[in-house]
């Protein structure tokens, strides 16, 4: 097991070595430590700098997707990654494809309008659709399920507030296709359908789990398949624009030189670009494998959950079809004492105060498995990247002409980046913001970057 004391964040906010081992990681796929050429290539058209989901989904959509016109004008696309191919908080998530706008609905409309609200939750709910016909299209084998996820609420006044803003938002008809999609349970009912003890009201609606690491890998062999020039294990410590319009970057391989460039650092995309300081800051997360002994008894589950208690703590889990669970959250044993999360980018260690919190997580919280001896097989962490307004950071960065960033997905990424990669490519090829499909309250803008607003560090989760 690996030591819990965090390693403080290091001013190069570099990725850090020895990262604890997701589950996720445990059936490395080949091209993991992959670097198509022995050196650095000099130039290019297009580089992205970081090999998550962000990074990955941009090479996939400019080589392999719909809309790269292959044949004409294929660009050459490098992708520079620090450690191994998606070994970040992609790998490290709870596997979860789980839309869940409905619940900040009512914040997002007092904030930015109905039309923009509506506008989030309807993309959020089509990713589910996009990568069911992603996986079908490519034949991926990620154990992608489609199901139903319930999102439980254990206290009355919580849930009597959520219900309340619930059946006001779908009277008014607003976000109509994700309202149609929920429905709600009270009363004596919530506990035997969701089947979480103590359960006051619970949600249900569509959603998804998934293996992400070996999504991203198949997505990453068809882009490499189709060109791109893969280099793991090259940290990029600076990049700089020159008089030409051109972007270079500097890695310890070398530099390299190219037209455009996408940072899908997540977390530590303030390294490269410091007016994202204090914008977009490098959390700590941890998840956890729990296996039950072979031959016990207990109920079923196959849908996902998200179980909201009261003080705004939420935990989350999926079924796996091996019968084990990933389950993540934990925030109320950290979220007081910062030094552990915020600002953290060690994934190598531990959050002490939450790494037994797992333990027995079932048996306390889910009727019928008292008795069945589940465990934690494994637990890890990840660094997100969460946003001083909550929301991701999309677009050209201001001021830096053909310098895109795509970041701060904090911890629901999943049911975003895939469409928001697509918006990106387009604008490399010189579509408008508005005209992409990326909702709109994603755009990077000067207004964003020099607000002193902080809406608060308890973001987004799955
Ligand atoms: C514990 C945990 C649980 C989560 N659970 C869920 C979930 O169930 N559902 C969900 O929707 N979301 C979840 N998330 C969030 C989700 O995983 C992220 O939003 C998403 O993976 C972000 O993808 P990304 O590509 O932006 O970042 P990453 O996957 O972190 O990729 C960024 C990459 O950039 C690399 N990099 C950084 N700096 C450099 C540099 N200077 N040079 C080169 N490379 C660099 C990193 O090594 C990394 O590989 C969770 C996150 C965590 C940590």
């Amino acid at each position: 097991m690996s030591s819990t004391i965090a390693k403080p964040c290091p001013s190069s906010l570099l990725p850090v070595k020895d990262s604890t081992t997701p589950f996720w990681r445990t059936q490395l796929h080949e091209l993991d430590d992959h670097q198509s050429t022995p050196d650095l290539p000099s130039l290019c058209d297009i580089l992205i700098i970081g090999g998550g989901y962000a990074g990955i989904a941009a090479s996939y959509h400019l080589l392999a997707g719909e809309d790269s016109n292959l044949e004409t004008s294929k660009p050459s696309v490098v992708l520079l990654e620090a450690r191994e191919a998606c070994s970040g908080a992609t790998a490290r998530n709870g596997g979860h494809l789980r839309p869940a706008v409905y619940a900040h609905l009512s914040s997002y409309i007092k904030e930015y309008g109905v039309e923009a609200a509506s506008e989030l939750a309807e993309f959020e709910l089509s990713h589910v659709k996009a990568i069911a016909d992603l996986v079908e299209k490519e034949k991926i084998e990620c154990d992608f399920t489609l199901t139903k996820s319930f999102d439980v609420f254990t206290d009355n006044d919580m849930a009597e507030e959520i219900k309340e803003a619930y059946f006001e938002l779908k009277a008014a008809g607003i976000a109509k296709t994700t309202m149609d999609d929920l429905v709600w349970t009270e009363g004596e009912d919530a506990e035997k359908v969701s089947g979480v003890k103590g359960c006051v009201g619970c949600f249900s609606f569509t959603a998804a789990h998934l293996w992400p690491y070996k999504l991203m890998m198949a997505l990453l062999s068809r882009s490499v398949a189709h060109g791109l020039n893969l280099q793991t294990h090259t940290p990029v410590t600076g990049i700089s624009r020159s008089s030409s319009g051109t972007w270079t970057a500097i890695t310890p391989r070398g530099s390299i030189t190219a037209r455009q460039v996408i940072i899908a650092t997540n977390g530590y995309v303030s390294a490269r670009l410091p007016e994202y300081s204090g914008k977009i800051v490098p959390c700590r997360g941890i998840c956890s494998r729990i296996v039950v002994p072979p031959f016990t008894q207990h109920p079923h589950i196959d849908k996902t959950y998200g179980l909201r208690f009261p003080g705004g703590s939420h935990d989350y889990l999926i079924p796996r079809s091996d019968g084990s669970l990933i389950v993540s959250g934990a925030r109320s044993k950290f979220i007081t004492d910062q030094s552990t999360w915020y600002n953290v980018v060690d994934d190598s260690s531990l959050i002490e105060s939450a790494s037994n919190y797992f333990d027995n997580y079932m048996q306390d919280h889910f009727l019928g498995w008292e008795e069945n001896g589940a465990y934690v097989e494994r637990i890890w962490t990840g660094i997100m990247g969460f946003n001083d307004d909550k929301i991701p950071s999309v677009g050209e960065v201001p001021g830096r002409e053909g310098c895109f960033i795509a970041a701060g997905f904090e911890g629901h990424g999943m049911p975003v980046i895939w469409l928001v990669m697509r918006g990106v490519v387009s604008l490399l090829n010189g579509k408008r913001f508005e005209d992409v499909g990326i909702p709109r309250i994603y755009k990077t803008t000067k207004e964003r970057l020099d607000s002193t607003t902080q809406v608060g560090q308890v973001s987004t989760t799955s």
